[in-house]
């Protein structure tokens, strides 16, 4: 069997028993669930029975790459984790930029399923092919990216090569993501604190080597045609050009103010950059359009960059975090918890960043909230309901909005989302990426059937649980 774009090989880690099974998947299979968050539905559905919680032991937690992801071209520094979400019960599907992917790309799986639960805190290590579990007590307790620097001087890795849970997701906050050595996160629907259920600290990667590609040379002219004559339109398109003219400045007035490198390999959109303070080393937390609009407009933007990268640290959805802190602040506007608790103010910007360590730690008035709005509500009672749906409807912006025209599974594919708005990235370009990487032939018809397929698994997946 050629095998173009994929190894064939899934990874089965069972936590419990300390043990590894290599299952072999077919070309068709492959056909059939061709993005990472079609392969790790497909398991979640074939290997959980009904009712399943995202904290028992059955649920698994399945990193995958799909067949284009992790590959150098645009949009392609992604991988997903698919798991069942503790906050809503449904198919969680995070996807997450940088460097990470090519990594997975290259561990000799498509697809990396944990299930079970270490008896103690355990990390996993992939080198050449070769799984084995090393001892994780000792970092236990520590930040995402401590934690990403402590195993990388212990075993000669990149921290890039790494995702870890930080305390978050060790407490099992519902809004727990994974996070990247160099702190990118697969933030959405609590991924991190099944993780962290599951006493695994650490993912980390090392050698190993990526499937060929069907032409390898077509994929580099691809790639390169794109990155040149596509860049300047791509970088900044958006629906009217007052509004791109608008992001345009946003971004390059933040660049220009803090320290900055951009954080996936191969990809000329450069829309997310670790940024800093010019004078500081820097900080993990990362920056894309959407985040330096409010960034700019921020009258202290530096407590906000300091929040993102505590998030980062602590390895917190920084979306979800802002939709709880707003949420406490408007409880303790409406009297329904104490204004003043625990040594800060409510309401006060300053409150902001030891609420977030509390939150994290799930210490006082912080666990209330680690349960997400909609728990936190459901515990304080009263209008808080009310209060917590509002907010909740009213929705933090998201990666990039999804294209109405998106015919071509940017999602089921594990082509990256922020790259959605960009007029270069349509069905032609995945077409011909997929054939370079796959040398299948597609038609929008195959598009769509990979799109309706993510719908229906997560749609299966609710009516069987709900
Ligand atoms: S579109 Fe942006 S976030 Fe996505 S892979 Fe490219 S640079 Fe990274």
């Amino acid at each position: 069997m050629n095998k173009f774009g994929y190894h064939g090989q899934v990874l089965h880690v069972d936590l419990t028993n300390r043990a590894f099974k290599a299952e072999s998947m077919g070309a068709e299979w492959y056909r059939a669930y061709a993005g990472g968050a079609l392969m790790g539905g497909y398991f979640l559905l074939r290997d959980t029975k009904k009712g399943v919680d995202a904290f028992s032991q059955e649920n698994p937690l399945v990193f995958a790459s799909g067949v284009i992801a992790g590959y150098d071209a645009p949009a392609l520094a992604q991988f997903s984790v698919i798991t069942r979400s503790p906050a809503l019960g449904e198919m969680a599907m995070a996807q997450c930029e940088g460097e990470f992917g090519r990594f997975l790309k290259a561990s000799g799986y498509d697809a990396v399923v944990f299930r079970g639960k270490a008896e103690k805190p355990t990390g996993l290590l992939i080198e050449d092919g070769v799984p084995r579990f090393v001892e994780a007590g000792w970092v236990w307790g520590n930040s995402a990216l401590e934690s990403a620097n402590l195993f990388a001087r212990a075993y000669g890795l990149r921290r890039e090569a790494i995702v870890s849970v930080g305390q978050a997701g060790e407490n099992r906050v519902y809004f727990a993501g994974i996070v990247s050595g160099a702190g990118n996160q697969a933030s959405r629907m609590g991924v991190g604190a099944v993780m962290g259920s599951k006493n695994l600290k650490s993912f980390m990667l090392r050698g190993g080597s990526r499937p060929k590609a069907y032409d390898p040379e077509k994929l580099i002219g691809i790639s390169a045609a794109f990155s040149g004559a596509a860049l300047e339109r791509a970088l900044y398109a958006s629906p009217s050009t007052s509004q791109a003219s608008d992001s345009r400045s946003i971004m390059e007035r933040i660049l220009d103010q803090y320290r900055s490198e951009c954080a996936c390999p191969s990809c000329p959109f450069g829309c997310v950059h670790h940024i800093g303070s010019k004078e500081a080393p820097l900080a993990a937390t990362s920056v894309n359009r959407w985040r330096a609009k409010s960034l700019a407009r921020d009258p202290n933007p530096d407590i906000w960059l300091q929040a993102n990268a505590l998030c980062n640290s602590y390895g917190l959805d920084p979306a979800d975090t802002r939709q709880a802190l707003r949420f406490a602040f408007e409880c303790a506007e409406a009297r329904l918890v104490e204004a003043d608790v625990e040594g800060f103010t409510m309401g006060d910007y300053a409150s902001v960043l030891p609420l977030i360590t509390l939150i994290a730690e799930r210490r006082g008035i912080g666990g209330v909230f680690a349960d997400g709005a909609l728990g936190a509500a459901e515990y304080i009672g009263g209008e808080a309901v009310s209060i917590a749906k509002r907010i909740i409807n009213r929705g933090e912006p998201q990666a990039a909005a999804v294209r109405e025209d998106t015919a071509f599974a940017l999602d089921a594919l594990s082509l990256c989302p922020y790259a959605s708005y960009s007029r270069d990235l349509g069905p032609e370009y995945v077409r011909e990426i997929l054939f370079a990487i796959t040398g299948w032939e597609t038609t929008v018809d195959d598009f769509n059937r990979w799109r309706m397929r993510r719908e229906r698994l997560r749609a299966l997946f609710a009516l069987r649980e709900n």
